[in-house]
């Protein structure tokens, strides 16, 4: 576990600096009134059972009621008791909303925290990074990781009350209170191990439950292909090994709590029963004093329980802490440095200087030694086989990575220097998967831009020729898409997927392999819609279909991540080279 991972959410703390002084304040408030009201005790029963009376508590009880002109007697003494009673259980209630109050705020400021440094995140900690552990994140660990600070609160009020009853306790006999110390102070020999067990559980619980969550995930987002390839059954069996484990973890997590909740316990009622006789019998301590001594030695035991819970249940959730801590901290991400030119608008040419790229954790390279230059307003396409390096293109030129080696500049200046949200907002991308949002059509059009009028937006459809089957649809422009867009076809979600680019009026509009998933018909339209777009905006095409690109000002065929051939289709054709041969691959597989 990060100890600096810790420290980040600490950083919190300061926040909440007035909350916790409150806290404070009134957590010693309380603890005074209970003084108060036991300080009573001793007076009460000596003077109802008229033995004594020149006990240190009498005494002083004593001289304050003569300074406050109250009359030394078992009503008034019996009021003060009441009175510091009842403002110890109003303080005690305060204290323990403060303590939700500042974990609930801690809970809710972790997770925006957390989701903010989510929405920052290079796209290369998510290749890495399995959604269902960010969810968990979000969702637990926030939850408990806030909850520490309450447990804190707690933690502390028992302390509080203890060292009272302790220091009450010594007054009257000091000898005894010590045994007391020593006795239950030996106790946690056996349960201090326990805490360090509370600790390596709660962290394998966080990781069992991850993988549950995770399992769940995984296998929710991909219900279609499970019920197709009928597995239902070895999911539930895989869900099933998963939470066995789970189920067993929560027994062993129970079973520890429960040794030490209850160790403290027998030890200190034995005790009192062997203080009762000791000192009565060897210290020749007064009845009176005796019963006083174990009421207030009885209310410990609720407070020693209070400490080892709260403190068990920090160890359990520290994990928690330290794994929220580990996203809030931004030290040890590779986030890409914000550049700080701004632009409007494209004036020249896109180049790509001797760009090569590595994804992360992979040994050869995605693309190597690319030159390339993409010329205002021109139509460049992209073609070649699967897995050539096409997708990572795209992706260097809208700055989802930088470039190992090698720049990207746009009217000469370099990628990485431009303001990030300039330049994408001069983007439409249509991707190759494009994902649809949880919402109707209207909002998912829009996405692109949000502040546009009805019209537009119908605008924008049918230049994706998307109108006329959102038309169709039930509540047309009010549709729901459906989680993940699974209520429309492939074609049909691409076509969305372009309105929302197109609504952009983007100057440079990239396409990812647009046309895979239309029929032919659509692809034809599509075709006619870049044609119609050309010139005024710069267009980059991934194609599937080289018939789709034919036209192109520019074809570049990448493959094993290099630009193997570039120009336009009849100089490709002529040369006879890696573009022809696709070329006619395709038209043979297309008879
Ligand atoms: P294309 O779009 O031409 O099919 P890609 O650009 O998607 O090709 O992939 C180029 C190479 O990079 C492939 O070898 C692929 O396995 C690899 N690759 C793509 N995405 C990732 C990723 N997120 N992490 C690691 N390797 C990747
Ligand atoms: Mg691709």
């Amino acid at each position: 576990m990060h100890r600096g991972s810790i420290k980040e959410v600490l950083h919190l703390v300061r926040d909440y600096r007035t909350l916790l002084s409150g806290y404070f304040v009134i957590l010693v408030m309380a603890t005074v009134s209970e003084g108060f009201g036991l300080g009573m005790l001793l007076p009460i029963m000596e003077t109802a059972t008229g033995k004594g009376g020149d006990s240190f508590f009498t005494r002083k009880v004593q001289g304050l009621f003569e300074l406050a002109g109250l009359e030394f007697s078992l009503p008034s003494l019996a009021a003060v008791l009441g009175l510091a009673l009842v403002a110890k259980y109003g303080l005690v209630m305060c204290a323990m909303h403060l303590a939700r109050v500042v974990s609930a705020r801690a809970t809710r400021d972790l997770r925006e925290q957390a989701f903010r440094n989510i929405m920052d995140l290079p796209l290369s900690y998510f290749y890495r990074t399995k959604p269902g552990d960010l969810v968990a994140t979000q969702f637990n660990s926030a939850q408990n990781a806030g909850a520490i600070f309450e447990y804190g609160a707690n933690l502390l009020n028992g302390v509080f009350f203890c060292l009272l009853y302790l220091a009450i306790n010594s007054l009257i006999s000091f000898w005894l209170t010590l045994i007391v110390v020593a006795v239950a102070g030996a106790s946690y020999f056996f349960i201090l191990p326990r805490f360090r067990v509370g600790f390596r559980k709660g962290d394998e619980e966080k990781a069992v439950m991850d993988d549950v969550n995770s399992y769940l995930y995984d296998t929710l987002s991909g219900i279609k292909t499970v019920k197709a390839f009928d597995n239902s059954v070895s999911h539930i069996n895989k869900y099933q090994t998963r939470i066995d484990r789970y189920r067993d973890l929560s027994i062993e997590i129970v079973d520890n709590r429960i040794v030490v909740f209850f160790f403290n316990e027998p030890v200190l009622v034995l005790l009192a029963i062997g203080l009762l006789v000791a000192a009565v019998r060897f210290f020749g301590i007064p009845f009176s004093s005796v019963l006083v001594f174990l009421v207030v030695l009885i209310q410990i035991l609720p407070k020693v329980k209070l400490i080892n819970n709260n403190w068990l249940a920090v160890q359990e959730f520290l994990p928690h802490l330290a794994r929220i801590g580990a996203l809030i901290d931004r030290r040890d991400k590779q986030y890409l440095p914000e550049g700080s030119v701004r632009v409007e608008s494209m004036e020249g040419d896109i180049r790509f200087e001797s760009v090569s790229f590595r994804y992360p954790q992979r040994e050869e390279f995605a693309l190597s030694d690319v030159s390339v230059v993409i010329e205002k307003g021109s139509t460049v396409a992209v073609v070649g086989p699967s897995g050539g390096g096409k997708t990572t293109f795209v992706d260097l030129l809208l700055r989802l990575h930088d470039p190992t080696e090698g720049t990207i500049r746009v009217d000469g200046v370099a990628l990485p220097d431009i303001r990030s949200g300039d330049w994408r907002r001069l983007i439409g991308v249509v991707e190759q998967d494009p994902y649809l949002f949880n919402d109707t059509v209207s909002t998912n059009i829009r996405y692109g831009k949000p502040d546009v009028t009805g019209e537009e937006m119908e605008q924008a459809a049918k230049l994706a020729y998307a109108h006329d089957f959102i038309e169709k649809l039930p509540e047309g422009y009010e549709s729901f898409v459906g989680n993940r867009g699974l209520k429309l076809s492939g074609g049909q979600k691409q076509r969305i997927a372009l309105a929302r680019a197109l609504i952009r009026e983007p100057e440079l509009l990239v396409l990812d392999e647009a046309t895979s998933a239309l029929d032919s018909e659509f692809e034809r339209l599509i075709q006619t819609a870049i044609h119609q777009l050309r010139g005024r905006m710069t267009i980059v095409v991934v194609a599937h279909r080289l018939s789709t690109v034919r036209d192109a000002d520019k074809i570049l065929v990448i493959e094993g991540g290099r630009i193997v051939e570039s120009g336009k289709h009849e100089t490709l054709m002529d040369k006879k080279g890696r573009y022809r041969d696709l070329v006619n691959l395709q038209a043979g597989s297309d008879q």
